[in-house]
């Protein structure tokens, strides 16, 4: 993004004309693997967060011409200011981030282990819509193992961002590298765009899947090993 600038640190989208705000959403393109904040992302609390967006959702639904006075609208700006903040979004907080304690691997096991088919619900942060499917995670443990479901809680942790796919995928790879002290770690996401399904191209059949690994899954011997298990499991 060569136009955008930076005031007080903060990139400020005003220089990007219409054109390429589009083409950007189009291209998904992401500019780093960690998640664009700013300085100053967690200095107010969740409910202030919630009250602030209750506001704005509140005023863009009246420019909308909803009438907020209707039963059914008038509670929505606060439904969705509290799902934003407190689901959609959580994994945006670092002090939300599951706690992935680690066990010594005690049985020496030193074999590729497998996790398939994790759920991902994630969002595009590009047109806040949807991205769903699914995650498979596989490892050759070192001296460290961890619990199965601390697996899907990283990612699922991951997820609740505003994201795109390839920063999701390699977001889970190192943290799962560093948590289990080892480069022998790969993922594989596969998801389905509502952006791409429901709105611009309409498409309603293809999904994207992206890979990132590292150590020894360089080696398609074990790399190949891993897409043979995840194979099977989708039948
Ligand atoms: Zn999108």
């Amino acid at each position: 993004m060569k136009n955008v600038v930076k005031i007080n640190g903060y990139r400020i989208m005003s220089t990007i004309n219409k054109e390429e705000i589009e083409a950007i959403g189009d291209a998904h393109a992401s500019s780093a693997t960690e998640t664009p904040l700013r300085a100053d992302a967690f200095d107010k609390s969740d409910d202030e967060k919630i009250k602030n967006i209750q506001h704005h959702f509140a005023e863009i639904m009246k420019e909308l011409g909803l009438d907020l006075t209707d039963d059914s609208l008038s509670g929505t700006p606060y439904r969705f200011a509290k799902m934003y903040v407190k689901e959609l979004f959580y994994g945006l907080n670092p002090a939300n981030r599951p706690r992935t304690s680690t066990f010594e691997n005690k049985y020496g096991y030193q074999k590729m282990l497998v996790e398939q088919n994790i759920n991902i619900d994630s969002s595009c942060e590009h047109h806040f819509l949807p991205i769903v499917g699914n995650a498979h995670v596989g490892y050759i443990p070192k001296d460290k193992v961890i619990g199965l479901s601390k697996i899907n809680r990283l990612v699922d942790y991951y997820s609740h961002r505003p994201q795109v796919q390839e920063r999701l995928c390699l977001q889970i790879l190192k943290d799962l590298q560093k948590t289990l002290g080892t480069d022998d770690v790969i993922v594989v996401v596969n998801a389905k765009h509502l952006c791409v399904s429901s709105r611009g191209i309409k498409d309603k059949n293809s999904f994207t899947t992206t890979i990132e690994f590292g150590g020894k899954f360089a080696d398609p011997i074990y790399r190949n090993e891993f897409l043979g298990i995840i194979a099977k499991g989708d039948n």
